[in-house]
């Protein structure tokens, strides 16, 4: 066995700009990184485990990014959980870990936001408004301090990944974004940090959305193209879960615009958000 194999890689842990940006620029490159708000999970390990593949250093930023948060409760009571996300950190591999503060993030006096235009207004944007320029802000951020060469982003938001890379293009960023696929628990629920907040009932029935979303695709597969027919079929198996206390959207959109598609004819997006009590649940598919 070579010396480098019998030799267990070091995780640093930065919490400030200046001591992550200076580690950044002596690392080896390239640079991959993975935005996150922490309580990991095995969605955010598989982008991991892709940008330890890809690149020679791997850094995963941990923030529960207040400004992309409408709901101060919602933001209280996201899961946090940073010393069991170092030890996944620190088995899959990653070289740096940047978990600043709020303080270091956005200083007194911090006034500059990035708004993304008309692709951030629509679903996500239509119900949490003031979202993405919270994300888009705190992206531009990480890529300052860390300089990546690449940035990994799960499917799971799924017009996040739309809003990134119409950011990283308007603002000549460059850094390659890669989009990866949604990993889902046994029963189709897709995973989410703010899974651990169902209550016992309302996780059993969760994983409805994906059922949902599969009828639409199944639909879409048998040769279906209206989207009111696709986003109808969807509707009603929401709509016969008890536990769905209100469906925010269901939505068949176009995968670069995000408007709403009458007639699916390239690739398209199908959509949900809902909410079980106070957890909120979105996912999506992707019809190609
Ligand atoms: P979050 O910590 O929820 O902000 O997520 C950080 C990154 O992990 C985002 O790019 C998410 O899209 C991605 N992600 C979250 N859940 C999943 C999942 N189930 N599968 C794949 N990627 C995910």
């Amino acid at each position: 066995m070579s010396r480098t194999q019998t030799m267990a890689r070091s995780m640093r842990v930065i919490s400030t700009n200046s001591e992550m940006s200076l580690a950044c620029r002596e690392a080896v490159k390239p640079i991959g990184l993975v935005p996150t708000m922490g309580a990991l999970h095995a969605g955010h390990l598989s982008l991991v485990d892709r940008a330890r593949a890809d690149n020679l250093t791997v850094a995963v930023s941990i923030f529960v990014n207040p400004t992309q948060f409408g709901d101060k409760v919602d933001l209280e009571e996201y899961p946090r959980d940073l010393e069991g996300d170092l030890e996944m950190l620190r088995r899959h591999g990653v070289d740096l870990v940047y978990s600043p503060t709020v303080d270091e993030v956005y200083p007194e006096g911090f006034d500059t936001w990035i708004n993304v235009g008309p692709l951030a207004d629509k679903l996500e944007g239509l119900h949490r408004p003031g979202h993405f320029r919270g994300v888009a802000t705190v992206v531009a951020k990480l890529f300052n301090v860390i300089s990546p060469d690449r940035a990994y982003f799960g499917q799971k938001d799924g017009q996040q990944t739309v809003v990134i890379q119409k950011l990283v293009k308007d603002l000549d960023m460059d850094v390659e974004v890669v989009v990866m696929p949604t990993i889902r628990e046994p029963d189709g629920l897709a995973m989410s940090s703010r899974n651990v907040q169902l209550s016992p009932e309302q996780r059993q029935a969760a994983p409805v959305v994906y059922h949902a979303l599969c009828r639409a695709y199944m639909l879409w597969m048998d040769g279906e193209r209206n989207g009111d027919a696709l986003k109808a079929a969807a509707q009603a198996i929401l709509q016969a879960e008890s536990q769905v206390d209100r469906v925010d959207y269901v939505s068949v959109s176009d995968l670069t615009t995000l408007d709403e598609l009458d007639i699916v004819e390239g690739r398209a997006m199908v959509s949900a958000a809902l909410h079980m009590g106070s957890v909120r649940l979105i996912d999506n598919i992707v019809l190609e």
